[in-house]
């Protein structure tokens, strides 16, 4: 059955989302640890028929503690668990800068986000973006795209804390919300 999660994106952030989170950045594969039902829900996704991408902040490299074949290395890790649960990953985006760097592209700026919708043709209206901390839900709010809290990683913290953007979606982690999104796509073939 052709599912119709196709032409919407589903962006992911990183830690806390789909691997535990770490006092420190990760630098080693070894430390890289997917949640439970992480990569089942990418897996869900996927097959539904969405794209589904990576957006971090990865400061680290900013400041030196993470090297981009550390980084690369731990993308492949990820991105070989996910394929095994029969998922997919269109794209891995991140930004390297400290917040010192001022730049546009480190999360709550928007700048990561559209470099992602315009290399991908995809429209913010059908963008959700799934993450654990407030800066993700300000960052996809400011460009009129979804933002969807987990309860994972410092996702409880947030939801105490924080003044979430209005339009905001919780769910208690990735599978939960992946759920919800193959019954919403199963509804719209049947439609
Ligand atoms: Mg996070
Ligand atoms: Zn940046």
């Amino acid at each position: 059955m052709a599912l119709s999660g196709k032409g919407k994106l589903i962006i992911l952030d990183r830690d806390g989302v789909l691997n535990a989170m770490r006092p420190q950045p990760i630098t080693d594969p070894d430390q890289w640890l997917p949640l439970p039902g992480s990569m089942d829900a990418v897996a869900f996704l996927t097959q539904s028929g969405y794209t589904v991408v990576v957006a971090e902040n990865m400061s680290g490299i900013g400041r030196d503690q993470v090297s981009m074949q550390q980084l690369n290395e731990v993308h492949g890790k990820m991105h070989t668990h996910i394929q095994k649960a029969g998922g997919r990953l269109s794209g891995v985006w991140f930004c390297p800068h400290t917040s010192n760097a001022k730049c546009n592209c480190r999360k709550p700026q928007p700048g990561l986000l559209l470099d992602i919708l315009d290399r991908l043709h995809m429209k913010a209206k059908d963008t959700w973006l799934v993450g654990d901390g407030i800066r993700d839900m300000q960052a996809i709010a400011a460009i009129g795209g979804h933002p969807v809290l987990v309860l994972t990683g410092k996702g409880k913290e947030t939801l105490k804390m924080e003044t979430l953007p209005d339009d905001t979606q919780v769910y208690d982690d990735l599978l939960d919300f992946a759920r919800f999104c193959r019954i919403q796509a199963e509804k719209a073939a049947e439609e």
